[in-house]
């Protein structure tokens, strides 16, 4: 029998009641431990939380909150080998797709502690100006944020079990909120090891850190009017979670990352084997192959012009067939395996029915894999699929295979090129790609409605830039629409979706005393 995780919940540790859902080793297949959150009492779970971590929270500053960040950094830093034996078993992740989860987490709290410590030692935040309510300025009404009295939930999704708690903790902690963490229960592990560790390291206040392993089964009935709930997954899902009365009843305030049909685009300018060209071919190939395509914001939709799909189709397809599937514990393997058996037959699902529209351009589904058993391995190859009617493939713009596959399509001009773009309705990131800066800048701006954040890669910033898919905590991540509406990171405007903003009216005297940073 394997390990049965312990929620830690109410300030203790303690065993779910059943006898556990197995987390499984996705390329060799065998159990690793079991999660179980039957039998918990999560009314208390939850009051512990919101009384005895939130009243602990803020009473401190946000500089010292900051200083709890901090200290969760160092926990981890000093944990870090132990979570990457995590991923790669429960993964399937290669090295430097771990990193992707675990060291961006690690950057992105060590960002926020930065941006907490600059707050100072204040307990509200300024919120604007303060402004004359009449004539004279003798009564004003200032605008101030104060971190809501109630509790974060955060229900993840299985792509990022170590990222995707820490990006929404650290802005959750540095404002003053406790947090619950539900992790998908796929890849619970990672999530739960490093609650474990910042837990025993006792550098959080009782109350202020819990994870539930386990069903999602009666979190959502917990909570309150001043809670918040964040959720990161199916859009599916993400409907149950919006309709559910906490939201549509209590008015608890809801963040919804969902799924995405992302896309790059390549200017119309651009010739086959310019440097635009080819550092599109480079980031598509990157985007589908880092964590075996499961990144919500992979590159899905490959938008070129019309003349130069065939050189696209042929320069994409030669970088993807040297890409090694298999074992990550293989250092040959370039690309790991998806997060489980259900997942890769969720990809040969969508794959089927992308292929009633498209045509496959390349095909690694059935490449050989390096140290894995086809019959029991969850390794996929990367696909690259085509339409040369990017109008009427209709299930290119609406079916996201969260996997290694992306579509290949011809647009007659920019306007139609943007305009399919919008088709994703809604998505987290469209990357650019060109040398016209003046083209690209009117292209930025025309796509910002439909995207959380658009990526514009020049041939000067070859080197330096970021990534298409890589969220940096001073990017807004997030998109309208289809993408789940939610908005998370972005600098210190993370912290508004944990705070309340009240505007108080009153004489500049009293205003003098709020204890605010100074304007
Ligand atoms: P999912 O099936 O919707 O699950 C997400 C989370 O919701 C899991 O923790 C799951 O728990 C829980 N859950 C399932 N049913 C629930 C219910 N009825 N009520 C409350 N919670 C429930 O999604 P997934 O398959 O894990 O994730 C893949 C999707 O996430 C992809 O579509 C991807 O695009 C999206 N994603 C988006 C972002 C983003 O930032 N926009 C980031 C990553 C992933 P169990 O695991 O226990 O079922």
């Amino acid at each position: 029998m394997t390990e049965l995780l312990s929620n830690y919940v109410a300030g203790r540790w303690q065993a779910g009641r059943g006898a556990g859902t197995p987390l499984f080793d996705p390329v060799l297949g065998t159990e690793l431990a079991r999660v179980d959150a039957t039998g918990l009492d999560l009314a208390e779970a939850f009051g512990f939380a919101r009384d005895a971590g939130g009243a602990a929270l803020r009473s401190l500053t946000y500089r010292q909150r900051a200083g709890l960040l901090a200290a969760i950094v160092k926990v981890l830093q000093a944990n870090r080998d132990s979570y990457y034996e995590i991923a790669t078993a429960n993964s399937g992740t290669v090295k430097n797709d771990s990193a992707v989860d675990i060291d961006g987490a690690i950057f992105t709290i060590g960002q926020y502690a930065k941006w907490g410590d600059a707050l100072g030692d204040v307990r509200a935040l300024r919120d604007g100006e303060a402004v004359k309510l009449g004539r004279e300025p003798v009564f004003q009404s200032q605008h101030l944020q104060v971190p809501t009295r109630g509790v974060a939930l955060f229900i993840n999704a299985f792509n990022f079990p170590s990222w995707g708690l820490w990006e929404k903790a650290a802005p959750a902690l540095l404002s003053g909120v406790p947090v619950i963490v539900k992790p998908a229960t796929a890849t619970a592990w990672l999530t739960q090891r490093m609650v474990r560790d910042v837990v025993e390291a006792g550098v959080l206040p009782a109350g202020a850190l819990s994870v539930v392993c386990g069903s999602s089964a009666g979190l959502m009935d917990q909570l309150q009017s001043f809670d918040v709930v964040s959720f990161t997954g199916s859009a599916d899902t993400g409907a149950v979670i919006r309709s559910h009365p906490a939201v549509a009843q209590r008015s608890v305030r809801v963040n919804i990352e969902a799924d995405s049909l992302n896309s790059a685009l390549l200017l119309p300018d651009a010739a086959a084997g310019s440097d635009a060209f080819n550092l599109l071919v480079r980031e598509v190939v990157r985007e589908m192959t880092v964590k075996t395509g499961q990144k919500c914001t992979a590159i899905r939709r490959i938008l070129v012009p019309a003349a130069l799909y065939d050189a696209a189709a042929e320069a994409i397809g030669a970088k993807l067939a040297g890409i090694t599937v298999g074992n990550p514990r293989n250092e040959s393997v370039r690309m790991g395996s998806l997060v489980s058996r259900a997942q890769l037959n969720a990809v040969r699902e969508g794959l089927d029915a992308l292929k009633t529209q498209a045509g496959v351009l390349h095909d690694g589904s059935a490449r050989a894999l390096v140290d894995a058993d086809p019959a029991v391995a969850a390794c996929i190859g990367p696909v690259l699929l085509g339409a040369r009617d990017a109008d009427a493939a209709e299930r290119v713009h609406d079916i996201e295979v969260f996997g290694p596959v992306a579509t290949l399509l011809p647009y007659r001009d920019l306007d139609h090129a943007i305009a399919l773009a919008h088709r994703g309705q809604g998505s987290l990131v469209t990357s650019l790609y060109g040398a016209d800066d003046a083209a690209l800048g009117q292209a930025a701006v025309q796509l910002a409605a439909s995207h959380g954040r658009v990526h514009v890669i020049t041939p000067d910033v070859a080197q330096t830039h970021t990534g298409h898919g890589n969220v940096m905590p001073m990017s807004l991540h997030g998109g309208p629409g289809r993408a789940g509406g939610g908005a998370e990171l972005g600098g210190l405007r993370a912290l508004d979706f944990y705070h309340r903003r009240s505007a108080v009216q009153a004489s500049p005297a009293v205003l003098a005393q709020l204890g605010l940073p100074q304007a």
